[in-house]
């Protein structure tokens, strides 16, 4: 154990004593900007949180949703403001840029990287969650949703109107709006429907000029922008306007779980061609972990499971896969009929026994855990040969799962260049690599980011080249990051073109038009051009 000698607890304290004075009178001039800028009746001491304000950590801890970043060294942002108004947020922008500190944006706050609650420099954080209103059109089959709700708020909302509308969001009921649409979020229906962001038709942000600005008012290449290139680099996104689409009464869902001496490499090996080419309503996720071989004791092998969706009866999707992917022997016994928002729960961890409550989507409980992902794009089938490697690469590293999720169906009709995201045509599937822990260890965190690391080198015949694609919403620091230098055009390629191939240059000079003093920034920010 570590024990200070007096000598160094003093200068501890004195240095403590420095930060938190200098702390607090940035804290007091940013109140007084907010307060000048805001409307008379905002009440804006009721919305900001001092780090002496005894509910700071409350308001700061529950939406880290990964706790690598809520280490005692990581730093504290020196006030979170919560506007519950659309002109709190004008006020924290202007009030941010008038003294020159930096803002982040938190909506969800599921960032994988904690990007929108962590920083180097002394920041803020704008922090969404309580502008979160969801107003459905049934008529018009629309929706305006606010970005510091929840995917699990909006599916809920939008089955009390109607029980055959869905949005193709993501899986995860506590992943928040901001972040996600801005980032092209997915789900388990974008094959059918594309992603949230083929699904977007109006937005409203707030830009670095305080204005409110609708699609109209930003006009077409800031909207663009803002639906795949990652809100945080152009504004404050308050509200998307979203399409809602149809879906059965009823769908069904079904887990199968392979293991190599059931076949898993021959059932993985055909879900390559069967997966992205079968009917757009079906979404078949594979899951890909060492687990425990219940055959040979004390052995590793390889789970490989199928976990899908799709959008109709057992009986249809029966007739599909038993043409189409017999090697996953699914029988009817495996299917379960529900209706779309309880597939929502299923999907979202209550894949076993009874599906809880509908009200579960309302919840933002989320456990406490240690997370890091990697994702890449795989065009061409990988041979028989080479996935039995990669399984006793992935069995030799021990704890790194692999997900792959299949493209196609509408995917591929949706041009490269219709929204920031480009990975469309010519895509089999995404892989996202994954590894959960939930002890504050940093021994292990260090052997684990080892071990994705190493996997991720180790696939590297196997996934697009040049450049090595990624996906902006499985943020990932290891492919680059920006200092938001004098360099920063030419760091923020390094990623940038991973994530948006092409639309990357596009995406540049909308950035240097509407914030050309990056006011906006982050670790992987889209630049600004040098003036
Ligand atoms: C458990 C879990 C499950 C997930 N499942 C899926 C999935 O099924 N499909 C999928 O596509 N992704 C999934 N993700 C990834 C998720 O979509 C992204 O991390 C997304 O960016 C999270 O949005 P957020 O608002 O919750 O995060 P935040 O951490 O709040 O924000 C993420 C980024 O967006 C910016 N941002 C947030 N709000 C705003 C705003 N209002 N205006 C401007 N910028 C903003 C932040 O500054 C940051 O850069 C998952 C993540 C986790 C942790």
């Amino acid at each position: 154990m570590d024990i200070d000698t007096p000598s160094q607890t003093t200068k501890k304290e004195v240095l403590q004593k420095e930060r938190r004075a200098s702390s607090d009178s940035v804290y007091d001039t940013f109140l007084q900007c907010l307060t000048h800028r805001a409307q008379p009746s905002d009440h804006i001491s009721d919305i900001v949180y001092s780090q002496a304000n005894s509910s700071f950590a409350n308001v700061l801890v529950p939406y880290i949703r990964n706790h690598r970043f809520n280490s005692s060294s990581t730093l504290k942002p020196l006030a979170i403001v919560t506007p519950t108004q659309e002109s709190h947020v004008q006020a924290a922008v202007l009030g941010s840029k008038d003294i020159g500190v930096h803002l982040k944006i938190r909506s969800g706050g599921h960032d994988f990287e904690g990007i929108s609650y962590i920083s180097d420099d002394a920041f803020f954080i704008l922090d969404m969650f309580n502008l979160r209103s969801i107003e459905v059109d049934i008529k018009e089959e629309t929706a305006w949703v606010q970005a510091g709700a929840t995917l699990g708020e909006l599916y809920y909302r939008i089955w009390e109107k109607s029980k055959v509308h869905g949005f193709p969001g993501g899986v995860c009921r506590t992943v928040g709006v901001g972040g996600h649409l801005s980032g092209a979020g997915y789900g388990n229906m974008l094959r059918k429907y594309g992603l949230s962001v083929d699904n977007v038709l109006d937005a409203k942000m707030v830009d670095v000029q305080g204005r409110i600005l609708d699609r109209k008012a930003m006009g077409e290449d800031l909207f663009w922008a803002i639906i795949g290139g990652g809100g945080a680099s152009f504004g404050v996104i308050l509200a998307y306007q979203i399409k809602l689409v149809p879906v059965p009464e009823k769908v069904t869902v079904f887990r199968v779980e392979k293991t190599l001496d059931q076949n898993a490499t021959d059932l993985v090996y055909k879900w390559q061609f069967v997966a992205p080419g079968t009917d757009p309503g079906l979404f078949m996720r594979l899951v890909l972990q060492p687990v425990t071989s219940k055959t040979q004791k004390g052995q590793k092998t390889l789970g490989a499971s199928v976990v899908a969706l799709f959008l109709g009866n057992s009986d249809q999707l029966l007739a599909i896969t038993d043409k189409e992917l017999p090697e996953m022997g699914l029988k009817k016994e495996n299917c379960r009929e529900m209706s779309w928002i309880e597939s929502v729960l299923w999907w979202d961890g209550f894949d076993e026994g009874t599906i809880p409550p509908l009200e579960t989507l309302l919840s933002r409980d989320y456990p406490i855990n240690f997370l890091k992902r990697k994702s890449d794009y795989v065009q061409s089938p990988i041979s028989k040969a080479n996935l039995d490697q990669l399984w006793k690469k992935m069995i030799e590293l021990g704890n790194v799962g692999l997900m792959f999720n299949p493209y196609g169906g509408r995917m591929s009709e949706i041009p490269a260049s219709a929204t920031p995201f480009p990975h469309r045509a010519g895509n089999l599937f995404k892989i996202q690599y994954f590894i959960n822990w939930s002890d504050d260890d940093p021994e292990l965190e260090k052997n684990y980011l080892a071990q994705i690391r190493s996997l991720y080198s180790y696939t590297t015949p196997f996934v697009s080249k040049n450049p090595r694609s990624a996906y902006l919403n499985y943020r990932d620091l290891d492919i680059g990051t920006s200092t938001n230098g004098k360099n920063s055009y030419e760091e923020g390629r390094v990623y940038g073109v991973k994530y948006f191939k092409d639309n990357f240059e596009r995406l540049v000079k909308v950035k240097t038009a509407v914030d050309p003093d990056n006011f906006f920034r982050n670790q992987q920010s889209i630049p600004s051009l040098p003036k």
